[in-house]
């Protein structure tokens, strides 16, 4: 057996331990990755000090996103959405504990903000086509609208149930899935040690942790200039939602059909041109992004002040800027849930 002297032997250790510190810094970098998934752009951005795990979480990102997609897609003929709609209001329909979890907390929002989000707006909206610039005649959308009511929603959780008290009503969960999925996707990455991330989906945001010392600086865009932004929000360890009406919209003679309707109505709600919201989770800030476009944008105030961890920023039908309380603090105090003060 060879001996090698103990300085020759440190100094080997040494060595080695310098280039595999070496090797992993340069491996350890951002890794991103962008697909179009529920019919928007999903969006991941990590750290990870290991490529080979990092490039393995986006991908179970991504998957994660399709089988939401799957399950929840009212375009998908064998979703499970789909065969809510076909056969609710004949009988109840036993679905999954995540898609019951999901209506109750749409059913929550709807009471919370008096109706403005209700995932029956999908009884008149899907009589809409933005991409085809298709809008029912005024006939059709009254002939609908009685279809638009949470309250024909029937949930039955001793046998996880759901059933419509009666014919023509329809759900759509693309006002609040995304935001679950984008949960869901960084739950998953905490799982797999990620301590910073972005995870996006259309405009649906949760942050993990900051961008590496500083936060993510996320840009609240001008509602009327494509590249223009209105507000920068510096922010980490949050979710931030964007509702727009620049989104999914068709004009003809002038009036702008887009994707958020008022309940009441059948009509695209125009009471706001955006509304950003900021809170601990996507599921909540997508709930509650399309509050202020059907109840304008004192109403919608009023219900976000009245919330723990909520904030908004909207820019209202003149093109003017609010914001909620929480964000129009002095610089000198404390930030409040995850955020700093918004720069214009
Ligand atoms: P994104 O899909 O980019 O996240 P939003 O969060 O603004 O956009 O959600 C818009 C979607 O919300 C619409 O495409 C529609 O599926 C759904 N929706 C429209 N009106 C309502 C409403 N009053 N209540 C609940 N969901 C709605
Ligand atoms: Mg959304």
């Amino acid at each position: 057996m060879k001996h090698f002297p103990a300085p020759f032997l440190t100094r080997l250790l040494l060595a080695c331990l310098a280039t595999m510190l070496c090797s992993r810094l340069a491996l350890a970098e951002w890794l991103s990755d962008e697909q179009a998934i529920m019919g928007t752009s999903v969006r991941v951005e990590l750290w990870d000090e290991d490529r080979v795990a990092g490039e393995a979480a986006i991908a179970a990102v991504m998957e994660e996103m399709r089988r939401i997609d799957r399950d929840m897609s009212p375009f998908i003929e064998t979703s499970e959405l789909s065969l809510i709609n076909r056969e609710a209001a004949l009988h109840p329909v036993v679905i999954s504990q995540e898609m019951f979890d999901l209506i109750t907390r749409s059913l929550e929002f709807s009471r919370l903000t008096g109706g403005a989000f209700d995932i029956t707006f999908s009884s008149v909206g899907y009589l809409y086509d933005y991409r085809r610039h298709i809008k029912p005649t005024e006939a059709e959308i009254q002939r609908a609208l009685p279809g638009i009511d949470y309250h024909h929603i029937i949930l039955d959780a001793a046998h996880r149930t759901i059933s419509f008290s009666q014919p023509g009503v329809r759900i759509d969960l693309g006002g609040i899935a995304k935001g679950h999925a984008v949960d869901n996707c960084v739950e998953l990455l905490k799982k797999r040690g990620i301590t910073h991330a972005l995870v996006t989906a259309g405009g649906d945001s949760r942050i993990i942790g900051d961008r590496r010392g500083r936060p993510w600086m996320i840009g609240i865009r001008d509602p009327r200039r494509k590249d223009g932004v209105v507000a920068m929000l510096p922010l980490s360890d949050t979710a931030v939602s964007t509702s727009g009406d620049y989104e999914r919209y068709f004009k003809v003679d002038g009036v702008r059909y887009h994707h958020i309707i008022n309940p009441k109505t059948g009509h695209s709600a125009s009471e706001v041109h955006s509304a950003t919201i900021i809170a601990p989770t996507a599921t909540t800030t997508d709930g509650l992004s399309k509050t202020a476009f059907v109840l304008g944008p004192e109403k919608a105030m009023a219900i976000i002040e009245s919330l723990k961890d909520v904030e908004a920023v909207i820019v209202d039908k003149n093109g003017r800027l609010l914001y909620s309380r929480g964000l129009r603090r002095p610089a000198s105090q404390t930030p409040v849930s995850g955020t700093t003060r918004p720069q214009p």
